[in-house]
């Protein structure tokens, strides 16, 4: 099903011995990553654009093949474009803005996701997940080319951690037996079931669902055709089930997702003949296709009560699990990363206090606390849980098709979108009053600029953002440098950065952190105030 210029070879990152193993005494590394999923494979990404040695050790060889995610959001791919392995996601993926959603057989709503104008990336596209994990290996190995200090190791399964006050010790099981490293850091990315999280004995609290999916992706064959559009029915009248969805992928093949229960034989419904019986029931007599992949899954909304452990830290599906309903999973480790990669190059080279990083378990605790409650909502209205649950979304849905005002309560995944961190140690002050979406804590919203987009020009640093302002060129404090960047209106020639960042002020100065978050905004640049908001955005003030 793949096309020749993104030939998914499975075995990326083959099995090698490395002279780790034959060595006398354990060999000391600065940050080993457990786990080379997508978020594993991002956090080496960005620590290996820091100059910071990385290995990642994964039990796999390459890829994670099957069907998991398909969505990806806005934010994910504006962090994998600063990472340099956006633009061929956007290039291979299929961008869609328009969703259907269905009762039965009636068209119950359908909406747009609106894009605004002036970004460089869309709201959302769906690309397979293989497909996602390759592009960054490209990057990885683009990197390593040109001299990044990161590795990975293919079957090299991590078995046991200790943890101690300056390092962490991993016991590693490869073909050729074990063999001990140590870590002055380790990053836990080894996904939902997470054998660090066990070894560690961490607590992972929440809900588990009871209720199935079949996922069936297929390739049409002839000429029939769906929309790029996200079709959504509860309680479909053709064949079984208790919902299903409908969404195009790359390739001219579409994920068909049926909601069956939670009492299933799922040896019996994993057998050919039956995902045909549904789909034929779903698409109708005739409708040809290939089956491309076919899984269960069941899923939780769980998180850790803490991301950090020591020198070990947390992230992505390890650190917290939602239900894929809304995209959440990759999307929020990837913001997972964003968060963590610039604070840990800060404390490995000297210029932060570790305490940095325990905003990190701050503010991505807030992240997945959102994530889960928007993710535990729409799980509850897609499948409801009691009598009167059901009353309520059955009312709902019939309501929705005549009335605007129960449109808003249908719900059938609310898409990601990255959080503010509102409440954050490291936010200054607001002293512009300027809009909402830009208060401290926000993610940047891009802009189109004369030349380029705003995001692009931000990088990975901090940067005092100048609006109609004066301000110093660069300025140096506490070992961080931050960058100027000045804009005036001939640099808007669309009103995008009036509109997203000046609201009915005349000029403003921004200081955003190297994830692109809001630290501080004023009005106009004061030397002694932008210093403390350097400051206190590093945990130092
Ligand atoms: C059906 C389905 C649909 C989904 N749809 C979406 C979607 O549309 N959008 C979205 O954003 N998310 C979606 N998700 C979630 C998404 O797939 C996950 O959030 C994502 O894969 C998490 O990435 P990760 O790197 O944290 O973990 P994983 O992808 O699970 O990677 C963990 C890695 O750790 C390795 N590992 C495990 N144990 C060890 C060990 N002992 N030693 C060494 N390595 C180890 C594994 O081999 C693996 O490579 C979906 C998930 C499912 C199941």
């Amino acid at each position: 099903m793949f096309d020749d210029r993104y030939t998914l070879a499975y075995k990326r990152y083959p099995y090698k011995k490395s002279p780790d193993q034959d060595a006398a005494e354990a060999v000391r590394h600065p940050v080993v990553v457990m786990g080379g999923g997508p978020v594993g494979i991002a956090i080496a990404i960005d620590l290996g654009l820091q100059g910071i040695p990385t290995l990642v050790l994964d039990d796999h060889e390459g890829v994670g093949m099957g069907s998991r995610a398909i969505c990806f959001a806005k934010r994910c791919l504006e962090v994998a474009d600063r990472y340099g392995c956006g633009e061929p996601m956007l290039d291979k993926g299929v961008v869609w803005n328009l969703g259907k959603v269905f009762h039965k057989d009636d068209k119950v709503f359908e909406f747009n996701l609106l894009p605004e104008e002036g970004h460089k990336y869309p709201a959302f596209i769906n690309l397979q997940q293989p497909y996602y994990e390759s592009f960054q290996l490209d990057r990885f190995e683009e990197l390593q080319a040109q001299g990044a200090p990161i590795e990975i190791r293919g079957k090299n399964r991590v078995d046991g951690v200790v943890v101690r006050d300056d390092h962490v010790v991993l016991d590693v099981m490869t073909p050729d037996g074990p063999y001990e490293i140590e870590a002055d850091w380790v990053i836990g990315c080894d996904g939902a079931s997470s054998p660090l999280r066990g070894m560690l004995d961490m607590d992972f609290s929440g809900k588990v669902f009871q209720d199935s999916f079949l996922i069936a992706d297929i390739k049409m064959k002839g000429d029939v055709e769906f929309p790029t559009e996200r079709w959504f029915w509860f309680e479909p009248s053709h064949g079984e089930g208790a919902s299903t969805l409908l969404h195009k992928q790359p390739d001219d093949v579409w994920r068909v997702d049926f909601q069956i229960g939670w009492d299933v034989d799922r040896k019996e419904e994993l057998k050919e003949e039956n995902i045909r019986r549904r789909l034929d029931a779903f698409l109708g007599n005739g409708v040809e296709y290939d089956m491309v992949w076919s899984s269960i899954y069941t899923f939780q909304c769980k998180r850790m009560d803490t991301f950090r452990n020591g020198r070990v830290i947390f992230a992505g599906d390890a650190a917290h699990q939602v239900s894929p309903f809304g995209a959440r999973g990759a999307n929020s480790g990837m913001q997972d990363v964003d968060n963590l990669g610039w604070k840990l190059g800060l404390v490995i080279n000297g210029t932060a206090d570790d305490s940095l990083l325990d905003t990190y378990n701050f503010e991505r605790i807030h992240g997945a606390d959102e994530n889960i409650m928007n993710s535990t909502r729409s799980t509850d209205f897609i499948t409801p849980k009691s009598e009167i649950s059901r009353v309520f979304r059955d009312a709902v849905l019939s309501l929705a098709g005549s009335y605007e005002f129960a449109r808003p309560l249908v719900n059938s995944g609310r898409l990601s979108v990255p959080c503010t961190y509102d409440g954050s140690p490291l936010n200054g002050p607001d002293d512009l009053g300027g809009p909402e979406r830009t208060r401290p804590g926000s993610p940047c919203p891009d802009a189109e600029l004369a030349d380029g987009f705003l995001l692009s020009q931000l990088g990975n640093d901090f940067v005092l953002l100048c609006i109609n302002a004066d301000g110093p060129d660069s300025l140096e404090e506490s070992g961080i440098s931050t960058r100027t960047l000045k804009l005036t209106e001939a640099d808007d020639p669309k009103g995008y950065v009036k509109e997203r960042y000046l609201g009915d002020a005349k000029s403003a100065v921004y200081l955003i952190r190297p994830d692109q978050h809001v630290a501080a905004r004023h009005a106009a640049f004061d030397e002694k105030t932008i210093r403390a908001d350097i400051r206190r955005a590093i945990g130092k003030e």
